[in-house]
């Protein structure tokens, strides 16, 4: 009898034990964000902070499934139910506030999110931030920098790639509230609607891994074509220069659409392109440029009574809409109102030739022989190894 009394309290312990155990694994989200807030709990950066917009409106959030709204700081539940449509304005939202669905993707207006989204109302304007993991992140960052259908070792090596710049500007944030924003001022980020099932395999077949020099993660440059040759990075912009990010001949991009190229910049173009930067731009009269490796690394340009600007290659290809000036790696010949460039690649130039990476892959290399190969003298570790994810 006694025996049974003491097997019935057994199973009831089993019963709160187990339920309690399960309200924690069901509720994982909100506790893997406490831990990830928890800074003397160490290196939890397996998740990132993503800036979605910032928007001066309102913004519709909303889920299919189970969704919950919680004050960030003290953690008080706002809305715990069914998900539904959530609008969201700046006078409404006072202190930062978490909104996690369990089970399906959140939607911030018509766009479809992984993880969890953060809002916070910066001087009247709400900071839509997805926060979630490194590996979902890549999932939508990947398919937004590369073509899904090519050989997996070359998306592999394009998610190490973009792994490894997601840590170095993690390490190196001086943002607080977030570490990254979606456009191409770091990677460009679509979220759930832009994954492939291709670069998504290719994310988690190199889970954790990034590449390292002199013990740290790299700046890891990666652009379309290098047309023959890529560049030392402080050929195409100022500062250190890095061993790892010096030119090396790539013989492998000429399948690229890109790897030859001609167009013609008229006089006209090239004031209104420099009117953009420069006040008081006048008349072109002259243009001179100073080549390295075959590409140009500065213009300068006389206009209205011998002004003259000067600036860098890269610099000057920026001002020009996006695929005008492909590359800087061109000649340039005179005609009657302007000038015909002849080039060879698109991007900066620096780092890993995607284009490249595409031709190695299909000669037979893994994604290790194709980044060691753009990246001189790295080795390409586990990111969880190590306390790279720490500040
Ligand atoms: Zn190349």
């Amino acid at each position: 009898m006694n025996n049974n009394i003491y097997k019935c309290i057994n199973l009831a312990i089993f019963i709160i034990l187990s339920s309690i155990f399960y309200f924690f694994i069901s509720c994982s989200p909100s506790k893997e964000y406490l831990i990830k807030q928890n800074k003397t709990a160490g290196i939890d950066r397996l998740h990132i902070r993503v800036l979605l917009k910032k928007e001066s409106g309102r913004v519709l959030i909303s889920s299919k499934t189970r969704m919950k709204i919680s004050e960030v700081k003290s953690g008080k539940i706002l809305y715990d139910g069914h998900g539904k449509d959530m609008y969201f304005q700046s006078d409404q939202v006072s202190r930062p506030i978490l909104i996690e669905s369990w089970g399906s993707p959140l939607n911030v207006d018509k766009e479809r999110y992984r993880g969890m989204i953060e809002i916070h109302n910066v001087v009247g304007k709400l900071y839509i931030i997805n926060v979630i993991r490194i590996n979902e992140y890549l999932y939508g960052v990947v398919p937004c920098e590369i073509i899904s259908s090519w050989d997996i070792e070359s998306l592999k090596a394009q998610a190490v790639a973009a792994r490894t710049y997601t840590y170095y500007h993690l390490i190196n944030n001086k943002k607080t509230i977030y570490d990254l924003d979606c456009s191409n001022n770091f990677q460009v980020y679509k979220g759930f609607n832009a994954e492939k099932d291709a670069t998504n395999t290719a994310v988690d077949e190199t889970s954790g891994k990034i590449a390292i020099y002199s013990g740290k993660p790299i700046l890891a440059f990666f652009h379309s074509t290098c047309g023959g040759k890529t560049m030392d990075n402080n050929h195409v912009w100022e500062g250190e220069k890095h061993d790892y990010l010096k030119s090396v001949s790539c013989k492998f991009c000429n399948d690229s659409p890109y790897y030859t190229w001609e167009t013609n910049l008229s006089l006209y173009e090239i004031r209104e392109s420099l009117s953009k930067k420069y006040r008081g731009v006048g008349k072109i009269t002259g243009i001179n440029f100073q080549w390295k490796d075959k590409r140009v690394i500065s213009a300068v340009i006389r206009h209205s009574k011998n002004t003259i600007i000067k600036l860098s290659g890269n610099d000057l290809r920026m001002l020009f809409p996006e695929k005008k000036i492909k590359s800087m790696h061109f000649t340039a010949k005179k005609t009657k109102d302007g000038l015909i460039l002849s080039g060879h690649g698109w991007g900066h130039g620096v780092g890993l030739c995607q284009w490249g990476a595409k031709g190695m892959a299909e000669k037979g290399a893994n994604y290790k022989d194709i980044l060691k190969y753009y990246y001189r003298g790295i080795s390409i570790m586990d990111a969880g190894q190590n306390d790279y994810a720490g500040r």
